[in-house]
């Protein structure tokens, strides 16, 4: 192990041992010199004036070299505590607005004489101010899972054309009105099979059309990606405010927002695209742009091209259809109420039947006690937590699938459940949709 020494000690030790040398060897340069005191005085002057010299050099140099990075780690400080207190300003403005808007519409829809119209309204707006809420935390664990180095990269097999037109049309209905949108694909079908990591690459490409629908009045957005030597390039192209040449690699910083002496105040936490740029680097590319203010922007990004070997077609697989859950009884266990309802009403609605449970004892217990065929377990949990009560449950029952459903959406948490002896994994907020796929990996025809 090398032993670092603080510098006020390296340094000391440096001018003793050179002192110490010097005196050591440069008495013998005394001897071999001369015999006259005169001359020796005159040299030992000299050897003096040697000796300052060059130890004052070397002090300059060292200490030179120690306030360069000193300064550096300073001026990096003083720039993370400015981002630090513009991003406390404007996480609690970020945070506070959508929350205004889920309490405000969940007080209203309390009231009786409310009709359908307005209720159907009210709720939308919930559910979009509840997704406002859960992009800030999303980006909010990104960046934190980037900066811990715990963001991981799983690259599959999958059809670029297929990401693209579903990313079309999921983004397709939020898009401003009026606003022309449209999708270019570079490769055909066949060739557009390629092996990356599809959840990464539509990260970075939805979060570049909702910049585009942010700052954008009038015009198009068109996205896309074409093929570039030995890199796909993928585009998101808007007609709106642009951003000025000073500002141009400043807003790939964490919180640097470009946009914040104007007249308007857009919202964001600034992170977006500091996101994208540590994702488009993990994916093996690039992130750049080119704007001009008041034409629009374009943003980039490439990933290497990595096609996927065809193959000879195969037989089609049996694939389960979500609707085909048919008669199950699943274990729901989680010790807050509205998840409990929410998962249930999702279930009841298929024709599942549902045992609901608080606590990991109640789950162990209605194991024993019921024929189940799917278990549904929340991590946390008072009295019993999840892990410990999947080793009781797997001793009971090593048969009956169980899911792990949390709110610790992190990949390690997943990778712990399922070494705990889950078979699959929720991460909460999840949709209808990822649930019941999810339940229905597991039904037994
Ligand atoms: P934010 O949440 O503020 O949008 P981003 O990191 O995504 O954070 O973007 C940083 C800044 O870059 C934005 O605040 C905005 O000023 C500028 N910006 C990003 N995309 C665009 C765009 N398509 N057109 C104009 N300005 C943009």
């Amino acid at each position: 192990m090398r032993l670092k020494l603080k510098f006020e000690f390296r340094i000391t030790l440096i001018y003793l041992l050179i002192g110490f040398l010097w005196i050591l060897f440069s008495d013998r340069l005394l001897e071999i010199g001369t015999n006259n005191p005169y001359s020796l005085t005159r040299l030992q002057t000299y050897k003096g004036w040697f000796y300052v010299s060059a130890t004052g050099c070397l002090l300059y140099y060292f200490i030179k070299r120690h306030l360069i990075k000193l300064r550096s780690a300073e001026q990096k400080a003083k720039e993370s505590d400015r981002l630090k207190t513009v991003f406390i300003q404007n996480i609690s403005h970020e945070i506070r607005t959508p929350m205004n808007g889920i309490i405000g519409f969940s007080e209203l829809l309390k009231d009786p004489d409310l009709d359908e119209d307005q209720k159907a309204k009210y709720i939308n707006l919930l559910s979009k101010s509840s997704d406002q809420l859960l992009n800030i935390v999303n980006g909010l664990l990104d960046i934190s899972l980037i900066e811990s180095g715990n963001q991981k990269i799983n690259n599959r097999e999958f059809p670029l054309n297929n990401v693209m037109d579903e990313l079309f049309e999921t983004a397709r209905p939020s898009i401003k009105e009026g606003i022309t949108f449209s999708v270019k694909k570079g490769l055909n079908d066949s060739d557009s099979k390629i092996i990356a990591d599809d959840v990464r690459i539509k990260q970075v490409l939805i979060n570049l059309l909702n910049n585009a629908n942010k700052y954008i009045e009038e015009g198009e957005i068109i996205f896309g990606y074409e093929l570039k030597g030995a890199d796909i390039e993928f585009f998101v192209k808007d007609t709106g405010i642009g951003i000025d040449s000073n500002n141009q690699q400043k807003v790939f910083d964490r919180f640097y927002k470009a946009d914040t002496d104007g007249d308007r105040l857009f919202e964001g936490l600034g992170l977006g695209l500091s996101i994208c740029k540590a994702i488009s680097g993990m994916l093996g590319g690039q992130i750049w742009l080119e704007s001009e203010p008041g034409k629009g922007s374009v943003f980039y990004f490439s990933v290497p091209y990595v096609p996927v070997i065809k193959h000879p077609p195969r037989k089609a697989r049996n694939i389960k259809k979500e609707n085909a859950l048919g008669e199950m009884t699943i274990l729901v266990a989680d010790d807050d109420e509205p998840s409990l309802r929410y998962i249930t009403e999702i279930l009841n609605r298929k024709g599942i039947r549902v045992i609901t449970v608080s606590n990991g004892i109640d789950a162990v217990k209605s194991c024993r006690e019921n024929k189940i065929n799917v278990i549904l377990l929340d991590l946390k949990m008072p009295g019993m937590s999840g892990y410990d009560a999947i080793k009781q449950i797997k001793a009971i029952c090593p048969d009956i699938p169980a899911i792990a459903q949390t709110a610790y959406a992190m990949s390690m948490d997943r990778d712990e459940a399922l070494s705990a002896g889950f078979n699959d994994y929720l991460a909460k907020p999840f949709s209808k949709e990822e649930l019941i796929e999810t339940i229905s990996k597991y039904k037994k025809n």
